[in-house]
């Protein structure tokens, strides 16, 4: 399990609140204040390369997929 998709453990314990509530207590990655795990894409979750300028909080692959879609333009 990555770091990434913990928050599906939550799905799969929705019907057991003893199990989940053991899970959040002491299983459950801690928030991170610095680092690399501190931020995450908001469009696919990947932890590297990411791009905060702006407030944009992409990853450098969605930032080339929609650059274009917000106005980006390319200069050579
Ligand atoms: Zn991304």
């Amino acid at each position: 399990m990555s770091a990434s998709d913990w928050k599906k453990i939550l799905n799969q314990l929705e019907n057991k609140p003893a199990v989940r509530a053991r899970f959040l207590k002491y299983c459950k990655p801690k928030e991170r204040k610095f680092g690399m795990a501190a931020k995450k894409c908001v469009r696919c979750g990947r932890f590297g390369a990411h791009i905060s300028t702006y407030g944009l909080n992409l990853c450098r692959q969605c930032f080339r997929e929609i650059a274009k879609k917000i106005g980006f333009k390319k200069y050579y």
